[in-house]
């Protein structure tokens, strides 16, 4: 395994997102699927992830849909150094809309997130009582009871409510199905080619250990932005620019040509 931390500017938050350090063997894989995630594991990091406030982690995630991570971690710290206090959920209920948007302006969307940040603490207000009372809710709460909840919320799809699953609840067997997992597991072949984020992560929780689910998920985004890229896949350098070149069957990426579709539209 490589000793690099995981980066900081990451869905999880890196080393101050919580979660812990851990180990599996990369050896014996059952799946393809699974031989992908340990290799991920001999790449970076390997990590169990769970332990965030829930509330806060549903904030993060908010912030980071449709940007980068190197966009949303600002707009994260801002808005934890302007409303965190005794109440989160409470804070964001009553914030001034202006200056909400104001503070999370560099995750972009940032009228619109201001309005889902604050639906969501009025939510948790109204259902729950406090962000306390929440937090307890989804870290202790079924796991289909919380998924549910959570998707009930305005602004809250699929990816967003299991990232709250996988890093406040902790709960093994969570893939959460990002745009990069969802190019990259079709490219290679492993789920079908016009599987969407759904399918997708069927797929993934049924081949991949629950144990190896979280790391497999933050690991695959890492290679996404490092090696697999939407438009500019490191294997059209040649096989040896890419880890995963003997288990790929590389759908949509046309290295003769350069050509470079998603997997949907490949012949
Ligand atoms: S071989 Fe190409 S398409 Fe397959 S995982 Fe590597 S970079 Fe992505």
């Amino acid at each position: 395994m490589n000793d690099d931390p995981e980066p900081i500017e990451n869905i999880s938050g890196g080393d101050e997102g919580g979660g812990i350090a851990d180990s599996f063997d990369p050896g014996g894989a059952e799946t393809r699927a699974e031989e992908v995630v340990d290799r991920l594991g001999e790449l970076y990091w390997q990590k169990t992830y769970g332990g965030q406030d829930a509330f806060t982690c549903l904030v993060r995630t908010v912030l980071s849909q449709n940007t980068s991570d190197v966009a949303s971690q600002p707009a994260h710290d801002d808005l934890m150094k302007r409303y965190a206090g005794d109440d989160l959920a409470e804070a964001l209920a009553d914030a001034e809309h202006a200056q909400l948007a104001e503070t999370i302006r560099s995750a972009g969307l940032y009228n619109q997130k201001a309005d889902v940040l604050t639906e969501a603490g009025e939510h948790v207000l109204a259902e729950y009582g406090s962000t306390e009372a929440f937090d307890r809710f989804v870290t202790e709460g079924d796991s289909n009871d919380v998924r549910q909840a959570l998707l009930d919320m305005n602004g809250v799809g699929p990816k967003t409510a299991d990232c709250v699953l996988l890093f406040s609840g902790g709960q093994a067997g969570v893939f959460p199905v990002d745009t990069h997992v969802h190019r990259i597991y079709r490219r290679l072949g492993i789920a079908p080619a016009d599987a969407d984020h759904e399918d997708v992560r069927g797929v993934l929780e049924r081949a991949v250990p629950a144990t190896k689910c979280g790391f497999g998920h933050t690991a695959s985004i890492q290679f996404g932005r490092e090696y697999c890229s939407a438009r500019k896949p490191a294997c059209l350098d040649g096989p040896e620019a890419c880890p995963m070149s003997d288990v790929c069957d590389q759908v949509g990426v046309d290295v003769e040509s350069s050509e470079v579709v998603d997997p949907a539209d490949a012949d």
